[in-house]
Order: C-alpha cells, then sequence, then structure tokens
C-alpha cells in the first residue's frame, strides 16, 4: 500500500460542496465532489449522538488550534476519494461549516458558523489537516481499514463486518435496518436492543437467519442483488414474538429471540392465557431474574432456574438449622428430615449447617413462600434430588 501525506487541504476545501443527508444520517461528499465521505463499509454519523458533544468537540479544537488527529483517504483514481478513517471529524466540519450544528461562545452563548466573527470563520477555514493518503488493492484497504478506530469510538463487529463484506447486499441491509427514519425501528426496538445507526438491528437480524453464523451469511450472499430471505426471516421472528406475546415488557428486549423462534415457533400458544401468566409472574416478589419469564412460559412453566427464585437469606437458614438440629437431637434422629424416615447409616447423622441447603417446603412454583415458616433444611444430597423432581 502506497501512502502520501498531505498538509496543504484545507477545511475550506473539504467543506467544498459538502453534502449531508439528515435522512440517512450521513455526511456524504466534499472536495467539490471528488471526495466521497461515506462508503458504503463506513459507518453512519454518529457525533451528532450524546447531545451533540463530540462534534462540538472537534470545533472547539479547531479553534484552540489542538491537532484533531490523522485523517486517511484512499485514493480510489486521479480524481476520486474515499475517506478511509476521519469520516465522523469531517463529517462534523462540514455540519458546522453548513450551520448544522452551534457551539457555546466565551459567554455561554449558542454560536453557529454564520454568525460567528470573521477571524474565527477564517480560522476554522483556513486549518489545514493532515491527511494521508493511500493507493492500495481492495483488499489491502479493507485489511488495513480493520486494524484502525475511529477517534475514540471503537468500531463494533457488525460495523467491520459492513466493511470485510461490502456489496449490494450490505448496502441493501444497511437501508432497511440501519436507517434510523424506517418506521419498523420502533416495533423491533421492543425486542431488539441497541441502535439502528450503530448497526445493531442489522446485526441481530442477520445472527437470527444465520443462526449465530454471521460472518458465513454475509460471505455467501455478499453479492446478492436482494435481501428477502433476511427481510422475511427477521418478520417471521418479530411477528411470532407479537403474536404470542400480546403486552410488550421492557424486560423483553435484548432476549435471544432467534433461538426462542427456532425452539417454539411451531408449538401453539393461548396468547391471553399467556398474558395472564406473564402478568401474575410480574406481580411475584420471589422472582429475581424478570427476564427469563417469557422463555419460561414458552417452555411450558417448568424450568424454574430461568426465573431465579429468591433463595432464603443466611438469617433464616441458620435459625432453621438451630431449630431442626435442637429437636434432631432430643429425638436422637438426623436433623435432615429426609434422611431421618430413611433406613441407612444416615438415619441419625447431625449435618453441619455447611453440609445442608435450603428448601421450599411448599415449592415455589406451588405458591410456597421464600418465608422462614417455608423453609426447611436438607442435606445437599436430598436437596439436590428434590430439586430435580
Ligand atoms: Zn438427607
Amino acid at each position: 500500500m502506497k501512502t502520501t501525506l498531505k498538509t496543504n487541504i484545507t477545511v475550506k476545501d473539504i467543506c467544498e460542496g459538502f453534502v449531508y443527508n439528515e435522512l440517512e444520517g450521513k455526511g456524504l461528499f466534499g472536495l467539490s465532489g471528488k471526495l466521497t465521505i461515506q462508503p458504503e463499509y463506513q459507518r453512519n454519523y454518529i457525533y451528532a449522538s450524546d447531545g451533540g458533544k463530540r462534534e462540538i468537540a472537534v470545533i472547539e479544537s479547531i479553534l484552540k488550534d489542538y491537532p484533531i488527529g490523522l485523517i486517511y483517504f484512499n485514493k480510489v483514481s486521479e480524481n476520486k476519494l474515499e475517506v478511509l478513517d476521519g469520516q465522523q471529524r469531517i463529517t462534523s466540519v462540514g455540519r458546522f461549516v453548513a450551520d448544522k450544528f452551534a457551539i457555546k461562545d466565551e459567554n455561554g452563548m449558542e454560536q453557529y458558523f454564520g454568525g460567528m466573527a470573521k477571524d474565527k470563520k477564517v480560522k476554522i477555514l483556513e486549518t489545514k489537516l493532515l491527511i494521508y493518503e493511500c493507493e492500495g488493492t481492495e483488499s489491502q484497504i479493507k485489511e488495513w481499514f480493520k486494524t484502525i478506530n475511529i477517534a475514540g469510538v471503537p468500531l463494533k463487529p457488525q460495523e467491520l463486518l459492513n466493511a470485510v463484506y461490502s456489496g449490494p447486499f450490505v448496502t441493501l441491509g444497511k437501508e432497511e435496518f440501519s436507517n434510523s427514519q424506517n418506521a419498523n425501528i420502533q416495533k423491533w426496538s421492543a425486542y431488539v436492543s441497541g441502535s439502528a445507526n450503530r448497526q445493531d438491528f442489522l446485526e441481530r437480524a442477520l445472527d437470527w437467519v444465520s443462526k449465530g453464523n454471521i460472518g458465513d451469511y454475509m460471505s455467501s450472499h455478499r453479492f446478492d442483488k436482494n435481501i428477502t430471505e433476511l427481510k422475511k426471516y427477521f418478520s417471521s421472528v418479530i411477528d411470532w414474538i407479537s403474536s404470542v406475546f400480546i403486552d410488550v415488557e421492557s424486560e423483553m428486549r435484548g432476549l435471544e429471540w432467534g433461538r426462542l423462534y427456532e425452539a417454539y415457533h411451531k408449538k401453539s400458544y393461548n396468547p391471553k392465557k399467556v398474558s395472564e401468566e406473564v402478568q401474575k409472574l410480574y406481580g411475584d416478589p420471589y422472582i429475581k431474574n424478570r427476564k427469563g419469564i417469557f422463555e419460561f412460559i414458552l417452555g411450558g412453566s417448568t424450568d424454574t432456574k430461568l426465573l431465579e427464585v429468591r433463595v432464603f437469606d443466611e438469617a433464616t437458614k441458620k435459625s432453621s438449622y438451630k431449630e431442626q438440629t435442637t429437636k434432631a437431637e432430643k429425638k436422637k434422629e438426623s436433623n435432615c428430615p429426609l434422611c431421618a424416615i430413611g433406613h441407612d447409616a444416615n438415619k441419625d447423622k447431625i449435618w453441619n449447617l455447611s453440609d445442608m441447603d435450603a428448601d421450599h417446603v411448599a415449592a415455589w412454583s406451588k405458591g410456597g413462600k421464600t418465608t422462614s415458616k417455608n423453609c426447611q433444611m436438607l442435606c445437599k444430597t436430598h436437596n439436590r434430588a428434590k430439586g430435580n423432581r
């Protein structure tokens, strides 16, 4: 790969013909049309999020003569450059000069570029950027791109995959799943966590359809001119969730719905009954893991491990142990009630507290509470055996 350091390109040059696409949240072109700011493998513009702190910092750095770091262009041909690294910084500068956001002046007043004193405007426009122009094959450039991070915001795995497998399939996938203007995003957000901009929805859609083999799937579909299968599978999962669970609970966000869909979508459920059960479990103070409620119900409401039902605290265990042991010693039988009714050598064994576990006398699943009245200590073997029934 050949690289040339350019030190004469100014903010003014870059902003010549700057185009920002509000709809897609992307800086598109600069340098009088010579520069593509957001090639396929670049991520969407994210500096405007977090209340714009990052884009403001870029402008303040320029005004204070702080360096804003190296920028890399890929030289595609004599008159065609693409931003490899620095897209966020360039878009910040372009957006500021286009009056898309304001900074605060010395008095804390909002200040847009258009309203700045002339000397400050000139200072910004004449700032020279440090730019490396790189020439190389597509794979060299991509390989290298994989190894860099952009201005303190590391690329997410899906952003890297988009770079590595760029092509018509990724373009279409991003149009559908990475476009924050897509009206479906809100519905999807009930079940999928993350943001469209950072490729979280595309990643989830690919994860589900590929059963976790995103890289393989992207590689084999790289030159597809449609994303029909991807879209279809994703909506099947979403539609299935919303038909089984009529209420949307915040704990549904980010669950492994792809796996659950594969395991349970052929089973039939009565949504009304499911809803009643969800509400009942949501009202149960002994359930620690509400996220487990959905899989618990899908699986037939048997696997209580998913719910992490609250366990007895140490004080309760100690007092139950003491009470049981005193009684057992008087009767000369084991302090584990199940050992005591048995016929082996443990019949009269007094276990140490550390050899015993707390058990719900009335099982939690049958309405038993996690209170001292419902607590009994069993030897570990018996407790394990009881837990498995
Ligand atoms: Zn026992």
